[in-house]
């Protein structure tokens, strides 16, 4: 029967840009291929049914990388910790296809650790095999979390043994196809500014418009509109991340999708604790994307992005877009905080006061940053007038529990005014059981 992978329609969006945007490169040859994970939940979307789809199937197209198709490492460069990288692009990983979902958009499948390319420097192209589970892990964590994130397709592991700095070595290898809207970045634009290209800036935004912000109205200053959605898109990624306590770790420009999507997952971590401070990366000596530095960081990183858009489009626009990105984040934030303690909030600003005692409560009472919601959601019996009683389960001071009490009476004056079975729904949709993170002492 016919690989339903190899049988699928792709279409050649980034082929059509021209050559000025990729690198036609080869997969490396693994000597294994164990499938480690397959995304089912993912093929309807493509238009496959799951049982039509075989574990060898999997393995034949993202294993050994059968295919007709040209695979394309695409060209990027990008501001790393704050230092601008023009030797960056796919340097491990390539653009395998794009195909339209059922849903009329268009995805891309990329792989990470499919081997070397231009773009590879002195590093092997592998990807580890805990370094692919973890990326697995962060993507279904965060989707569950409601927050817009890339997915892994597949994971497969290629039996080799690899060195690395960061993990017990030798250490296996594996390869993952990644299905995400597009993994144009904010360095695919920052690479033409760099080569004084306004005329590929300007080929590229029309592209990214027509393909990704196809609801903007045609004609007028669609160019202004689509930099001020993505600055909403992007507002309300982070905030929410910083919702879902989530710290991506590194938010340089290479690691930006151009679609506003969460994608790349490193060295991130989720909160074990509530600390603004937290830093998930190892390398990152100075916290720049420590967790409560993220808004901060993806502002600084749009702001980056208007030195190659201002190639082809107005500042003013670019300034007035820009402007709105603390609305647009504090809008989010109050939002989802608030779905995720069960309330609506019409008007999320009249649920600022309890969001920040939330916080407060959660810096200094020990409990799980996500541990907490998920006993919210597990405490919640759908009546008006009950009590939560979390800080049996936890060893408290007289003054953390004098905290406690405080949250405890405003919430309840919350929860008292909100309708029951909207609050089970809500406790139920923004947080899950199933936590990750480090567990608290
Ligand atoms: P990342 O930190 O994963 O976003 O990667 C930053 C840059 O380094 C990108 O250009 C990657 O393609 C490249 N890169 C990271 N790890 C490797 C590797 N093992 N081999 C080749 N290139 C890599
Ligand atoms: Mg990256």
């Amino acid at each position: 029967m016919l690989n339903s992978w190899l049988a699928l329609p792709y279409e050649g969006a980034i082929t059509q840009l021209g050559e000025d945007f990729y690198d036609v490169v080869t997969a490396a040859e693994f000597p294994q291929h164990r499938l480690r994970w397959r995304n089912d939940a993912l093929l309807p979307i493509l238009g496959l049914t799951p049982e039509a789809v075989s574990d060898d199937d999997f393995v034949e197209a993202f294993g050994h990388f059968r295919g007709a198709h040209p695979f394309l490492a695409l060209r990027y460069h990008g501001y790393q910790f704050g230092h601008y990288n023009p030797q960056l692009g796919d340097g491990r990983g390539f653009l395998y296809g794009q195909v339209r979902g059922q849903d009329g958009a268009l995805y891309d499948l990329g792989t990470k650790g499919s081997g070397r390319t231009p773009y590879s420097r002195t590093a092997d192209g592998r990807l580890t095999l805990k370094g692919g589970l973890r990326e697995v892990l962060a993507a279904e964590a965060l989707h569950r979390l409601g927050v817009c994130t890339s997915r892994c397709l597949s994971l497969i592991e290629t039996g080799e043994e690899l060195w690395r700095g960061d993990e017990p070595s030798p250490t296996r290898s594996s390869v993952m196809v990644r299905m995400q809207r597009s993994h144009l970045r904010f360095g695919t634009f920052e690479r033409l500014h760099y080569l004084g290209r306004a005329d590929l800036v300007r080929r590229l935004l029309d592209h990214v418009i027509d393909t990704y912000y196809g609801h903007l109205p045609p004609g007028g200053d669609r160019d202004g509109l689509f930099y001020a959605d993505l600055v909403q898109r992007v507002a309300e990624l982070t905030a929410h991340w910083m919702a879902a306590g989530f710290c991506h770790g590194v938010l340089n420009t290479d690691n930006m999708a151009i679609t506003g999507e969460s994608f790349d997952y490193g060295p991130y971590a989720f909160l074990s604790t509530f600390d603004p401070r937290f830093t998930a990366a190892y390398f990152d000596y100075q916290g720049r994307y420590c967790f409560g530095n993220q808004p901060a960081a993806c502002y600084w990183n749009l702001e980056m992005l208007q030195f190659p858009l201002k190639m082809v489009m107005t500042a003013s626009d670019l300034a007035a877009g820009l402007d709105r990105f603390a609305a647009h984040y504090h809008h989010a934030y109050e939002t989802r905080m608030a779905a995720r303690l069960g309330l609506e909030a019409p008007d999320a600003a009249a649920i600022k006061p309890l969001i920040l005692l939330t916080l407060q409560l959660l810096q200094r009472v020990p409990v799980g940053y996500n541990e907490f919601f998920a006993h919210l959601r597990q405490g919640y019996q759908g009546v008006r007038g009950q009590t939560f009683d979390l800080t049996v389960h936890l060893d408290c001071s007289d003054e953390q529990l004098t905290l406690w009490q405080e949250w405890h009476d405003l919430y309840l004056s919350h929860l008292d005014r909100h309708d029951p079975d909207r609050t089970a729904e809500l406790l139920q949709k923004f947080n899950p059981l199933t936590v990750l993170g480090r567990p608290t002492d």
